[in-house]
């Protein structure tokens, strides 16, 4: 049985306390796409580790975490990370590598860079992990696959034909130092090092996994809003974040995954560029921004402050739309306890007209927020277990927002541990 655990919005909904926290009942972790780029923060009786290329389960010794094909590997980074949770007395997780996905290399970081300077005021915020350049390579059948480590003519080759390719853009298009294929070479033997003892055909050890009735847990990266096709493009991640993506970047027939448990926070926040229609700004963003997530809503990867916003139920019902929704876990609630008053954006009036679904990228810019506001709970809901000891207020705000995204709201996370979480039979 496979369930996904993926997110509704922009992003940073909270997916890796949920992963972290449905981990326990699982025995196998996939991260199914993107890569470095973006973080999960998780909590747990270790300390507090935000993980950029490890899938949540991690931290949990009856679980197999693994890298999908269709992930951006980073190979020093995902190093970099085993190293850091065992330091802080991890045991040693169980980690495998498929041998399909293909590897960051140094010079896509570069391009990464080179293209936001070139970009200037431009630019899309990429947070320079080498994702866009990396994913271009790859649909370009130029990226380096883990199973072409284990074949050093191959690497030869090809370390010459990517260089000279990569050369014309540094030299006319950058004006940047050159690549020299000896280099790419070494580099790519360095890789094969660190990473040679996880390599497994992983699609193999999925469907044997299946075949012995294990539960799985694809963990998305981002969210719908951030999908290349069905998101907000051009700013946009590389890779799919939707659900229906696990079943490639992971290697699973479709019909695998019985359960979309979509991720949605009780206000939104978002990283980078692009339309963001119920953002909100000053003394009102700056508190929610100080309140929010645990510690405050800054980056995982980068420290950047988030843009923050209220609930958005037209962009969440089209994010779980999208997703194949079948439960919503809708989180970090317990922060908005300070409001007298919380605002909805329930439509989008775009031209005079009001819509309640989601457009595409140049009607979106448009979009002014229709505002809905109901009444605030003031109090503090951590630590309570059960939903109807929610204070009412709580409750109608749940209800309402259930009723226009129109997916059940199962899962409510009440603070950021694993065992802040209310359940709720639908
Ligand atoms: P992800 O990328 O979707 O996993 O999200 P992030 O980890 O970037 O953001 C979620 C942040 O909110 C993290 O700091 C979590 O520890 C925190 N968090 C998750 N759920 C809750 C919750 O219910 N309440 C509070 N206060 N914080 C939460």
């Amino acid at each position: 049985m496979v369930k996904a655990v993926v997110g509704a919005n922009w992003g940073d909904e909270g997916k890796g306390k949920i992963t972290d926290m449905l981990g326990e009942s699982a025995d196998i972790i996939i991260r199914f796409q993107g890569g470095a780029n973006a973080g999960h923060t998780i909590i747990n009786d270790y300390g507090k580790f935000a993980l950029h290329t490890l899938p949540s389960g991690v931290f949990y010794s009856h679980t197999t975490s693994i890298i999908g094909n269709g992930v951006a590997l980073d190979i020093p980074r995902l190093f970099g990370e085993i190293q850091s949770i065992v330091e802080k007395g991890v045991p040693m997780p169980k980690i495998l590598v498929s041998d399909r996905a293909q590897i960051v290399m140094s010079y896509h970081k570069n391009f990464d860079a080179y293209e936001e300077e070139r970009l200037g005021g431009k630019s899309f915020g990429s947070t320079k992990s080498g994702i866009a350049p990396f994913y271009s390579d790859k649909y370009a059948k130029i990226g380096f696959q883990v199973s072409e480590l284990f074949d050093d003519e191959l690497l030869k080759e090809k370390t010459v034909r990517v260089a000279e390719q990569k050369n014309v853009l540094l030299e006319h298009l950058y004006h940047k130092p050159l690549i020299d294929p000896a280099d790419l070479y070494k580099e790519l033997k360095e890789y094969k090092e660190m990473i040679e003892p996880y390599v497994c055909d992983v699609s193999l050890f999925l469907y044997n996994a299946l075949k012995e009735g294990k539960e799985i847990l694809l963990e998305g990266q981002l969210g719908s809003l951030k999908d290349p096709d069905h998101g907000i493009y051009p700013m946009v991640t590389s890779s799919s974040t939707l659900a229906g993506y696990g079943a490639i970047g992971a290697g699973i027939p479709p019909y695998e995954i019985k359960q979309v448990i979509t991720v949605c926070k009780a206000y939104s926040s978002a990283v980078g560029a692009g339309a963001f229609v119920s953002e909100i700004f000053g003394e009102e963003a700056d508190e929610l921004r100080r309140r929010g997530g645990d510690g405050g809503e800054f980056g995982a990867t980068t420290g950047r402050p988030r843009r923050m916003g209220w609930f958005d139920c037209v962009a969440s019902r089209y994010g779980c739309r999208l997703q194949g929704t079948t439960d919503v876990a809708f989180t970090v609630l317990d922060v908005l306890g300070y409001l007298d008053e919380i605002p909805v954006c329930v439509g989008y009036e775009i031209d005079g007209k009001v819509t309640k679904d989601f457009p595409t990228t140049h009607l979106l810019e448009k979009a002014k927020p229709v505002l809905e506001t109901l009444p605030g709970w003031k109090c503090d809901i951590r630590g309570i277990k059960k939903y109807e000891d929610l204070p009412e207020n709580c409750r109608n705000y749940i209800e309402f927002i259930e009723k226009e995204i129109g997916y059940p709201i199962t899962m409510i996370s009440n603070g950021p541990g694993r065992k802040d979480i209310i359940y709720r039979n639908k």
